[in-house]
């Protein structure tokens, strides 16, 4: 049977290579072989308060990016998570079933009530409700998350679970991990160590101009060269080989390992070839992007389409949760 899959988008930042590589290249190719609803989860966003001026360009800012990237309205179901309201009224539902205790133990919440005890709200706490919900509203079976959502999966898994249990049926999958198997990459930043992230502040964002991408580029960290014909690569070469390998030709990438090898690389022309493949992936993102963020007639329609398609699917799962939880018309 054919997969539903799932997957989430934040509503703030822009996306930048490790995005790319990481998901969104896979979310490309996936759309192609599954059924495939993403949507941006702007009701999510609501838990930090965003200012109301900006919530609709953030939201309009990350479609767009999505859309130049490669996601394709025609073949996936795009929609914005508040234009569904079947979501809403399926979190109250699924809130029935659902334990403050374990809402409690998630690290995520515990890492938000260290981080913000200003503002622990109900929302913040049924994160894992609503999250939830996005996924069994369409009783998706696979779900990409990364390392740090693992544990919100779980938790839907169990309420899918407790939800037959409790009712005696078979209606909610148990969604899982969606594996990329190979394809996975973890993209480094060009600081020295660790990945590239927003809030390791070192990313390159498929949407940065031309210069300042070949301005953070010659700016990565290096050392002082291999001393001696096979000596061992320290991290910081390690990851432009990294980054080499996934924009740059298998000729380029053999081209610089053997001057490494053989001592003579200059790190200034791996970065200036570096610089050059980067460019090839983002620019085209980048051009795409200027034109569908000007484009409201377009950006209108995408969000219309995916909101009735997503609408359809949520509204037949909602009219049978309603029924099997006894909520029954007269
Ligand atoms: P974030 O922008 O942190 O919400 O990340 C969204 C998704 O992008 C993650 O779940 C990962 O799949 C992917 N991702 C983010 N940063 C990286 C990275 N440095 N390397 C690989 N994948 C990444």
């Amino acid at each position: 049977m054919e997969d539903i899959v799932l997957s989430g988008i934040r509503s703030t930042g822009n996306l930048h290579l490790g995005n790319y590589f990481g998901a969104l290249r896979n979310f490309v190719k996936m759309q192609y072989e599954n059924r495939c609803y993403f949507f941006i989860a702007d009701l999510h966003a609501l838990t930090t308060h965003p200012d109301p001026k900006i919530l609709h360009e953030n939201v309009k800012n990350a479609l767009a990016q999505y859309l130049a990237a490669g996601l394709d309205p025609e073949k996936s179901t795009i929609y914005i998570q508040s234009d569904v309201p079947e979501i809403a009224e399926m979190y109250l539902l699924m809130n029935m079933h659902v334990y403050v205790g374990e809402l409690e133990r998630t690290a995520s919440f515990k890492d938000k009530v260290r981080k913000q005890p200003e503002n622990v709200n109900a929302g913040l706490l049924t994160y894992p409700s609503l999250m939830a919900v996005d996924i069994l509203i369409h009783r998706a079976t696979k779900v990409p998350v990364g390392k740090d959502q693992e544990q919100h999966l779980e938790l839907t898994r169990r309420f899918a679970r407790r939800f037959n249990n409790i009712y005696g049926v078979e209606f909610f999958p148990e969604p899982q991990n969606f594996n990329f198997g190979h394809d996975a990459v973890k993209v480094p930043g060009l600081d020295g160590s660790g990945k590239m992230g927003k809030s390791e502040g070192n990313c390159i964002s498929l949407i940065d101009e031309e210069k300042v991408i070949r301005k953070k580029v010659m700016k990565a960290v290096t050392d002082e060269g291999p001393k001696t014909p096979d000596s061992e690569m320290s991290e910081p070469i390690k990851n432009l080989f990294t980054i080499l390998d996934l924009v740059s030709t298998p000729d380029t990438v053999a081209y610089f390992t053997e001057q490494y090898k053989n001592c003579s690389i200059r790190y200034g022309d791996l970065k200036k070839q570096l610089a050059e493949d980067i460019l090839k992936y983002t620019l085209p993102i980048k051009e795409r992007y200027a034109d569908i963020i000007n484009d409201e007639a377009y950006l209108r329609k995408v969000v219309t389409c995916g909101a009735e398609r997503a609408r359809a699917s949520a509204s037949a799962t909602l009219r049978e949760v309603r029924e099997i939880m006894g909520i029954r018309k007269f």
